[in-house]
């Protein structure tokens, strides 16, 4: 196995918010990905490079060992199906809550609601584990728009100011979990590159640490 670590991060929020913390273990990308179109960044040091790749793409170049670590939103994990991974870190960036919303002062129709998402799986074990029957509908994004013309009742998505739903008719009903960005890591990585991977870990914990006091 090479001596080389790969992190996969995703671009925009994720990435502004990782790279303070890397900085703290004196790890910087030679490029920034907002002005760059490279995909892979080389850092300050030779055996380190960040891949930017789409948020819910993270989680499957790290089970597959494509990178050794990554950063993923919890919103991402608990989505994504696969279960090889390691989840040695909560970052405590990248902070917002998994909303269940719908329009103000609305009344909802007889039968099953219908609920916009694009977090259909923990939406799916969300009701089930209330014994609440819903329609599931599978949406891409945007998903404010869906009871505004009513293809849905409420829909499930990420808040944080809150902001989109007021803009849009709409307020949280229930909050389904808090979400902030965690570490993954390849499982076969953390045995193989455990020398290089270890410091990694801890410092990222120390700085986490540093960084909520
Ligand atoms: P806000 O208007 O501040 O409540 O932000 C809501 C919009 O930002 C929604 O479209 C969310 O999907 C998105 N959003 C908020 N927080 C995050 C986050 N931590 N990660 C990804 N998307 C987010």
């Amino acid at each position: 196995m090479s001596d080389v670590i790969t992190i996969a991060v995703s671009k925009g929020r994720i990435f502004k918010e990782t790279m303070p913390l890397l900085s703290t273990l004196g790890i910087r990308p030679v490029d920034d990905p907002e002005t760059s179109r490279k995909l892979v960044l080389q850092t300050n040091h030779a055996n380190i490079r960040i891949i930017i790749i789409r948020a819910t793409d993270v989680p499957t170049y790290v089970e597959y060992g494509a990178a050794d670590m990554g950063i993923a939103g919890k919103d991402v994990l608990m989505e994504y199906a696969g279960d090889s991974l390691y989840e040695p870190l909560d970052l405590g960036i990248a902070k917002c809550k998994m909303v269940l919303a719908g329009p103000v002062d609305s009344i909802i129709r007889e039968g099953r609601p219908r609920v916009a998402t694009k977090y259909v799986n923990t939406t799916r074990n969300y009701f089930a584990d209330q014994g609440r029957q819903v329609e599931l509908i599978k949406l891409y994004g945007s998903m404010e728009l869906a009871p505004l013309l009513g293809l849905a009742d409420w829909i499930v998505d990420l808040v944080d100011t809150g902001n989109t739903l007021k803009a849009n008719g709409l307020e949280p009903l229930e909050t389904i979990m808090d979400i902030s960005s965690r570490l993954i890591v390849n499982k076969a990585a953390m045995k193989m590159k455990h020398g290089l991977l270890k410091p990694v870990i801890e410092q990222l914990a120390e700085a986490v640490t540093k960084q909520c006091r």
